[in-house]
């Protein structure tokens, strides 16, 4: 193990739910994370014990390089409002503005991390006519740039870590900081989105419980409902980057166990889909969003056979909110 990294955690234009979130890590769990990777907190808003008046002295002092940072991690979107000052939020007791501190801080760190959709992207904090100024730390949406710009490299060589959800599963942060403190984080580690590929690279339909009703087109009219949230619901998990079905939160759930369909929360822009969250676009009848990979016709053939074909077990469970035909035990009529 090298030696032990210094890691500070800012919040700005954000719910705060990254943090909770966090805290949720378990086996193990954060603390024990940060201790047996070997990262130290300098400071964290929720966290740590130092006084409004203490923490810009910890600021001051990385500045002026006497104290190294090796991870800056923030929570929420950078606000640059009003017309680019970042005035709207200034870092109490400095008088100077979280977007300043956050441009210094970050010039001094080995890497940078955006926690959660709204640091990466800006976020549900830009939506509508985002009165704040609000953008990621090196996107604005789709576009790349945002504070720090396209071309910024932290002092390790690498652009800034998009750590995207709204809110993240703990364990997207906790393998992304053990990674960096092994020294195996490389920009081959991040997706096209500086998402890290340890789950982006997967898709939320893997391992959707609704996987069988989705094959057969047995879709939910109803969130409480157990079929499929895709065609009239707006899901739009076979398109969405992350794992929430294969790494389950809290040990147990995922927003397609719980009746909700995926939002797509890990992708930039999310949170201005052109249309209701609950409601899947169509034209003639078929949903605009169609799953990664898949061409149009092949999607239509296989739906219409797939409907033709749907089982009688299928098509009342998914208007159902619990087992109405349970499936036929075939080894009873054996002989
Ligand atoms: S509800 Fe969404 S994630 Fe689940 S099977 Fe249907 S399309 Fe896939
Ligand atoms: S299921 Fe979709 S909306 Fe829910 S956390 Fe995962 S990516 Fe976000």
């Amino acid at each position: 193990m090298a030696d032990r990294l210094n890691l500070l955690w800012l919040q700005s234009g954000g719910c705060g739910g990254f943090t909770p979130s966090l805290l949720g890590a378990e086996s193990p769990d954060l603390l024990t994370t940060l201790e047996s990777a070997g990262i130290d907190l300098l400071w964290h808003p929720t966290l740590s014990e130092a006084s409004c008046s203490e923490v810009p002295r910890l600021l001051q002092q990385i500045l002026d390089d006497q104290i190294s940072l090796d991870i800056l991690c923030l929570e929420g979107a950078v606000v640059q409002g009003p017309n680019g000052s970042g005035a709207f939020h200034q870092l109490a007791g400095t008088g100077q503005s979280m977007m300043a501190w956050i441009e210094r801080l970050a010039a001094k760190a080995r890497h940078v991390v955006a926690v959660g959709s709204c640091a990466a992207y800006g976020g549900i904090t830009a939506g509508g006519c985002n009165p704040s100024e609000a953008c990621g730390l090196q996107y604005a949406g789709v576009e790349a740039g945002g504070l720090l710009g396209d071309g910024f490299v932290a002092k390790a060589g690498m652009p800034v870590i998009n750590v995207a959800g709204c809110p993240i599963h703990p364990n997207w942060l906790t393998e992304t900081l053990v990674e960096m403190a092994w020294g195996d984080m490389t920009t081959a580690s991040l997706d096209d989105f500086g998402r890290p590929r340890g789950y982006a690279d997967h898709l939320v339909h893997h391992g959707c419980p609704r996987n069988e009703y989705y094959e057969f087109k047995a879709s939910a009219g109803l969130p409480s409902q157990q079929g499929c949230l895709m065609e009239h619901l707006g899901c739009q998990g076979t398109q969405a980057h992350g794992d929430c079905n294969t790494r389950l939160w809290n040990g147990e759930g995922s927003c397609l166990r719980g009746g909700y369909a995926c939002i797509s929360c890990t992708a930039p822009g999310f949170e201005e889909p052109g249309h209701g969250f609950t409601e899947t676009p169509k034209i003639a009848g078929i949903p605009v969003g169609l799953p990664t990979d898949m061409p149009k016709a092949w999607f239509v053939a296989l739906a219409s056979l797939s409907k033709a074909a749907t089982p009688i077990r299928l098509k009342q469970n998914a208007v159902a909110d619990h087992i109405v035909v349970p499936p036929i035990n075939r080894t009873k009529d054996k002989p």
